[in-house]
């Protein structure tokens, strides 16, 4: 698939995805852990997303132990809430639709019957980490240089 082509699948992908229980609930968020793997397009999407709203890619944070996960770099600590909701890649969109990724508070059922299929074709679009596509995009003064030729 051309990037297009993975942005209409995505989009009817997510479409299909009912939002339901989850709507303003943030019972789980401490599942948010980790860098969340996600496609090229969705990392442009977040990144494009924050730009327009004005606010920088927050940094990892550290981790506590070398046992656990830090938590994702877009779940606000304080709040709970996740700076990125609205873009957020298709594996946190599956939380509580999924057999595999229940809703803990059981509020949220599974929906999804086909997961597993969803994730092979998923898989197959080539996902990385967010830090894995970061690294690779131009950043900030880079494009300044690139765009001035400086
Ligand atoms: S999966 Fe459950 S705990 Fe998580 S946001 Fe949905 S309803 Fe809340
Ligand atoms: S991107 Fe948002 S929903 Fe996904 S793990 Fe991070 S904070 Fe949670």
């Amino acid at each position: 698939m051309n990037p297009e082509q993975v942005l209409k699948w995505l989009e009817s992908v997510y479409q299909r995805l009912p939002v339901g229980r989850c709507d303003g609930c943030r019972d789980c968020a401490s599942r948010c852990a980790g860098d969340v793997p996600m496609l090229s397009t969705e990392y442009q999407a977040i990144r494009q997303y924050l730009a327009d709203e004005g606010q920088r890619i927050p940094p990892p944070p550290r981790r506590l132990s070398t046992q656990m996960m830090a938590r994702c770099r877009f779940l606000d600590q304080y709040s709970r809430w996740c700076a990125i909701y609205p873009v957020r890649p298709l594996i946190c969109r599956l939380f509580g639709l999924v057999e595999w990724l229940p809703c803990p508070i059981r509020k949220q059922k599974v929906v999804v019957a086909e997961g597993w299929k969803l994730m092979r074709q998923y898989a197959e679009l080539g996902p990385r980490p967010f830090t894995h596509w970061h690294e690779q995009a131009p950043q900030p003064s880079q494009m300044v240089r690139e765009n001035t030729g400086i």
